[in-house]
């Protein structure tokens, strides 16, 4: 199983916990594990289940300081996205007692978990439910490492994905998020549909638009651009760097945003220099400086592209756990298309003035 980044591993752990209190099955089988083990068999027990039997889950107390970790170092978490635990196979004095994920709803409210909202837990389709090319009807591809590119750990195949239906698609992830937010831009007519993320990502996207709101500039108004992209649609659309083949996006932890506190459908003054330019994206880069050095966990990539659209300039922001920075321009598309493999856009990665690195991993 790909080793994902260790906040990821809490994550899952403390997830399987709240699930479990949650489903009544699971919470069935922390009462036998919290039992005696009988003396007549071996009990083999996954890590997972022995952690979560060692907890006190009975105890609303506990449970609210676990849901307090899950909403997040923002504290604005409305949404904690759980694997299916595996089957779980007890022998218990004669016989196997086999409990499974089958009883778990894709989406339960947690009460009380949250003081800002409804807060979900979100099941997501086990990783190995991609047949081929496909989850369910919907087109994703192919990930990185089942292509036998495995650059590192966080370079893994997801661990699961969040299944989108125009029911739920409304659904709070966070404050200021949405399940449609991150949705890949294609296959208009197919539901459900399926997206991966992480909450890392959510949360330094809140904590971006907290610092910059503390600084007086409104950000409540974040929009994602682009969340994630399926590897199928990732390759359809290229990229001038020729790194699309590893884009964040894919792995549910980059999201390209913008600030349209205004309305008008493209990025604000953010520096209040009377224009929207690319020096705007630079207000969001600084945030996210700040934010990485609070909380060191959350670190990542920022780049920062000039205008290519009606929305004008905005930024690339991932939690990919090893800091990257760069840029891209319209100017320099061009360029990139002629020499498609050239690393001509370090230059420009260098010329970044908050010490930036032209990252092969760019988007
Ligand atoms: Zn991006």
């Amino acid at each position: 199983m790909p080793v994902g980044l260790p906040q990821r591993h809490l994550m899952n752990a403390l997830g399987r916990v709240v699930s479990a209190c949650a489903a009544p099955i699971l919470a069935a089988s922390v009462a036998v594990l919290s039992l005696p083990a009988p003396s007549i068999a071996q009990v083999k027990v996954n890590p997972d289940v022995a952690a979560l039997a060692r907890l006190p889950v009975v105890d609303s107390t506990s449970l609210r300081a676990v849901v307090g970790r899950l909403a997040g170092k923002s504290g604005k978490l409305l949404a904690a996205f759980v694997t299916p635990p595996r089957p779980i196979a007890l022998p218990v004095f004669s016989g196997n007692i086999r409990y499974t994920t089958r009883a778990l709803p894709p989406i339960q409210e947690v009460n009380g978990a949250s003081r800002i909202g409804h807060f979900s837990l979100i099941t997501m389709r086990s990783f190995a439910e991609k047949i081929a090319g496909w989850v369910n009807g919907y087109h994703v591809g192919y990930w990185p490492e089942e292509k036998g590119h495995l650059r590192s750990d966080a370079y893994g195949n997801p661990e699961g994905f969040i299944e989108v239906t125009p029911q739920n698609q409304d659904l709070r992830l966070s404050q200021h998020f949405r399940l449609r937010d991150f949705l890949t831009h294609d296959q208009e007519d197919v539901w459900p549909k399926y997206i991966v993320l992480r909450e890392p990502l959510i949360d330094k996207l809140e904590l971006v638009i907290q610092d910059l709101e503390d600084r007086g500039i409104p950000a409540a108004q974040m929009r994602v651009l682009s969340g994630f992209r399926t590897p199928q649609y990732n390759l359809a659309l290229g990229d001038a760097s020729g790194r699309a083949r590893e884009s964040r996006h894919q792995f549910g932890d980059a999201a390209d945003v913008y600030i349209d506190a205004n309305g008008d459908g493209r990025m604000d003054d953010l520096n209040g220099d009377g224009r929207v330019n690319f020096s705007d994206t630079r207000v969001i880069l600084a945030a996210v400086e700040r934010i990485e050095r609070r909380y060191p966990d959350l670190v990542g990539g920022v780049g920062l592209y000039h205008s290519s659209g009606p929305h004008g300039p905005f930024a690339h922001i991932d939690v990919r756990g090893s800091r990257a920075r760069w840029v891209r321009g319209a100017r320099l598309a061009r360029s990139h298309r002629r020499k498609k493999s050239s690393t001509t856009i370090a230059s420009s990665g260098r010329s970044h003035s908050s010490g930036a690195s032209s990252s092969g991993s760019a988007r």
